[in-house]
């Protein structure tokens, strides 16, 4: 199968490639090609020339190329999910989910319309606040949700009236590049561009002074780069970063209920997702049923190659996540932590890692205080609800947390006082398009999804009438 760039609405040829590497397997499967910063230009050029064409068309216009984009994705959805689950590791059917999930996303945000809002002033004068594009928007994408990640970011910028140049990750480029070509088939030439490559083309973007906002998804310390990069000419950013989710369960929660869930919101695409449950902090009256409870459905569950239709996780993505992922178990049974399942890498090829529940471990160890993002979840005993509170909120990270408890509002008082960009209540990780997403302290910077979201691809412009023509 080949793969390509697109730049301005065309296949571009690379002179050189990398390779891309099935995780359940550990070995090549696929090349793909490498941009140079050559082609980062051309493809910013390309997205400078098609902008003011793009921005200048009726949203109405806009929104029908975004639909004609949903409509292709579905038709291709079969083979676009096999390339997808081949790349990531997750199974076909999670592969499908993402690409039908990436559907929906883009179907509602076609109905959004910012609107003029009126501002009537004492003197009989008049504002008003107009959106405006902001002009070639770049958009980079870690692995984990490759497809979705992109159209979080893409769908928006294109709806508002921007331009776009995109980077996948290096490990899972191949997927968006299909999606990309897909969908230049329905858009003007030079709206929606992709580029390849890791660092370099990466803060290629960020310092580019041909692109006027960057939106990123990744870890903290890239986000902290294209903080740096991205100040040569004040780019917009918006940044969805690392998250340490902590779930806090009160002592009147229901076990039996809640294990399933909490099982479902950590282990889901392998414990690969930003928003994941990623500590369970458990009162010690349920702490020891709780455990065994989720140990039993860890060891239940079918940890293999995503093309097995058995399968319901994948392996971890790529080699440097499972090393870490093994380093942060390991250093959790040094600590005196005990693996009640999984803790050891699965033997074999490719980066299978089991579903591992980790008892015994506290804060200050490393499984507790740092991401895993991957298939180990440490529960922490506690006995006092105002400690566990200041415990779940001394992280870095503010993405998400969430409550358990039989009494809602009890909980949902207790949520309320997480330092989250999104507190949830007996349930976790769950996303809208029409709900805004974002992270707070250092897990991130604006927000994603809904009309808030929107706003992050305008300008504000107001515009000042006198009392004559209010
Ligand atoms: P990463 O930061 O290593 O890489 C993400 C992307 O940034 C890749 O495309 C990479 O090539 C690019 N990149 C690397 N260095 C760069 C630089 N200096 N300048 C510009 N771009 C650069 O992250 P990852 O390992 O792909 O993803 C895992 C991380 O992403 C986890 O920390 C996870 O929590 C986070 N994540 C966050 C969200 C969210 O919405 N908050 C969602 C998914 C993943």
């Amino acid at each position: 199968m080949a793969f390509a760039l697109t730049i301005d609405g065309k296949p571009a040829p690379a002179s050189e490639t990398f390779a891309v590497i099935d995780p359940a397997t550990g070995r090549e499967f696929a090349q793909c090609p490498l941009a140079t910063v050559a082609q980062l230009d051309q493809a910013v050029a390309a997205a400078r020339a098609a902008f003011p064409g793009w921005a200048a068309l009726p949203i109405e216009q806009r929104a029908a190329a975004l639909n004609a984009i949903a409509d292709a994705l579905a038709a291709e959805c079969d083979d676009l999910a096999a390339l997808l689950s081949q790349e990531q590791g997750k199974p076909v059917r999670s592969a499908a989910g993402e690409i039908q999930g990436s559907i929906h996303w883009i179907r509602t945000t076609a109905g959004f319309r910012p609107e003029i809002e009126r501002i009537d002033q004492a003197d009989g004068s008049r504002a008003e606040i107009h959106r405006k594009p902001l002009g070639v928007v770049g958009s980079i994408t870690p692995w984990n949700f490759p497809v979705m990640i992109a159209i979080w970011h893409v769908m928006p910028a294109l709806l508002a009236g921007n331009t776009v140049v995109l980077k996948p990750s290096p490990s899972t480029p191949l997927a968006t590049l299909r999606m990309v070509e897909i969908a230049n088939r329905h858009l003007p030439a030079g709206v929606w561009n992709v580029v390849t490559g890791d660092v370099e083309i990466g803060s290629g973007i960020a310092k580019h002074p041909g692109i006027d906002k960057v939106v990123f998804t990744g870890s903290t310390p890239t986000g902290r780069a294209i903080m740096r990069d991205g100040a040569a000419n004040l780019k917009r950013l918006t940044l969805e970063l690392g998250g340490n989710d902590a779930a806090i369960v009160l002592p009147d929660a229901d076990v039996e209920a809640i294990a399933p869930q909490i099982f479902q919101y950590a282990f889901g695409n392998s414990g690969q997702i930003c928003a994941a449950i990623k500590r369970v902090y458990v009162h010690d009256t349920l702490h020891d049923a709780l455990a065994e409870r989720l140990a039993e459905l860890a060891a239940a569950a079918k940890v293999g190659p995503g093309s097995d239709p058995e399968t319901h996780y994948g392996p971890v993505q790529n080699r440097r996540q499972f090393d870490y992922v093994r380093t942060l178990a390991d250093d959790a049974r040094a600590q005196g932590g005990r693996f009640l399942a999984g803790g050891e890498p699965l033997a074999g090829d490719g980066y299978f890692f089991p579903l591992s529940i980790v008892v015994d471990v506290t804060d200050g160890h490393r499984i507790v205080d740092e991401e895993q993002f991957g298939p180990v979840l440490p529960l922490i005993r506690y006995s006092d609800v105002e400690d566990v509170l200041a415990r779940a909120n001394a992280s870095e990270n503010g993405l998400g947390g969430s409550v358990w408890s039989a009494d809602v509002s009890r909980a949902a008082a207790l949520a309320q006082r997480l330092e989250c960009g999104t507190a949830w209540v007996n349930s976790h990780s769950k996303i809208s398009p029409d709900v805004p997403f974002g992270g707070a302290k250092q897990s991130g910077i604006g927000v994603e999804f809904g009309m808030h979201g929107l706003d992050e691809y305008m300008q504000l412009q107001i515009v000042r009438l006198p009392a004559e023509a209010a």
